[in-house]
């Protein structure tokens, strides 16, 4: 931040200022397993999402039923779109994916995230990008959860757009990028200068793409602690299992991200289970993620045709990577207090 030059500049503080950019680029490019022609720096994933779904020329749009809303509210904004459904599970149902590329126009588009970001399931990326190349569709993935968590190069290979955001992997807000992997897509995001091989014009956002690719960089680096973080993961799901058996975990069938579990606290509703979290400065989220700062019920959670009264008991418990043990018996300990108080059995009512 203290580094003012332009990278389109020719003096030295702008030749510094496009080193830095390079190096980010690519860091980035290493992360997503790409060239660093293919990284294209966007002010966020919504922005990368958007620009995708909102391209003029496809025919059809045909999206996931649990995407962000960044792709939800896009592509029913640019119109022509079909929502697939997706199993019990939270897995994307292939069959219709199938059928509906079977009868699908020229230039149509497929959008699967490669990982939800309310249950952690992760979808079958290359099953998708395999269909959609027999279909002559195009594939996008929003792979903004899976950045960090998931080796990306694969699933950057299979999709022709990826989309990413640098504050999902300890990065600064306000930043990311979209991967395109075929130039001749034509996709343009901005118009104007020549900036981001001309597809994204405006003076690069140089601090927020040097934290971005510093982020990469670690991320790379620091692959060895999900199994911890898994294992951390498992243990407090099973924990919380052994207070409230009944306890609905959402799309814990299907393979999840290392960090992320979605459960449902019988009888009681999500956003008192976040207050008294909260209260005890613990942070999770309740359904979607609360942009107008009101919890919207979770579209994801219905798409995987959850029961309402378990979708409106469902909290989003995200771990990190400083997350220890101690945290974990924390989250219980709040948690079964919680459950405790809620669920008494009035004094004198106790089966003998
Ligand atoms: N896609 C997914 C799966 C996300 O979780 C998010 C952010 O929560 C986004 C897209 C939007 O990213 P950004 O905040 O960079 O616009």
């Amino acid at each position: 931040m203290e580094k003012g030059g332009n990278p389109s500049s020719v003096h030295g503080f702008g030749r510094d200022a496009a080193a830095m950019l390079r190096t980010a680029r690519d860091r980035v490019a290493a992360l997503a397993g790409v060239g660093a022609d293919a990284v294209v720096f966007t002010s966020g994933a919504t922005e990368a999402n958007n620009a995708v779904l909102q391209a003029p020329g496809w025919a059809r749009r045909l999206v996931s039923g649990i995407e962000h809303d960044s792709i939800m509210a896009a592509a029913r904004h640019a119109g022509d779109v079909t929502i697939l459904p997706v199993a019990a599970d939270g897995m994307v149902d292939l069959a219709v994916l199938e059928h509906e590329l079977a009868s699908a126009p020229e230039s149509t588009l497929v959008a699967v995230m490669a990982a939800n970001n309310e249950t952690g399931v992760i979808q079958p990326v290359d099953e998708i990008a395999a269909l959609c190349r027999a279909h002559g569709a195009r594939f996008h993935c929003d792979a903004v959860q899976a950045a960090g968590k998931l080796e990306l190069a694969p699933i950057a290979a299979a999709a022709d757009t990826l989309s990413l955001s640098a504050h999902k992997l300890g990065g600064p807000p306000g930043v990311g990028a979209l991967i395109i992997n075929d130039p001749d897509m034509g996709l343009r995001l901005i118009h104007g200068g020549g900036q981001e091989s001309g597809l994204r014009a405006g003076t690069e956002n140089l601090p927020g793409i040097v934290g971005f690719g510093r982020a990469g960089e670690l991320a790379l680096e620091d692959r060895d602690g999900l199994d911890a973080l898994a294992d951390l993961r498992n243990a407090m799901e099973s924990r919380i299992r052994e207070i409230a058996p009944a306890t609905f975990i959402a799309g814990e069938a299907a393979p999840r991200l290392a960090n992320t579990s979605c459960l449902a606290m019988p009888g009681v509703p999500a956003e008192t289970q976040v207050m008294a979290l909260d209260l005890a400065g613990i942070a999770v989220s309740a359904g979607a993620a609360c942009s107008s700062g009101k919890v919207q019920r979770s579209h994801v959670l219905d798409a995987m045709g959850v029961a309402s009264e378990t979708a409106d008991a469902s909290i989003r418990v995200s771990l990190g990577w400083a997350t220890q043990e101690r945290d974990i018996d924390r989250f219980i300990a709040v948690w079964t207090d919680l459950y405790k108080r809620t669920h008494a059995v009035p004094a004198g009512t106790a089966a003998e």
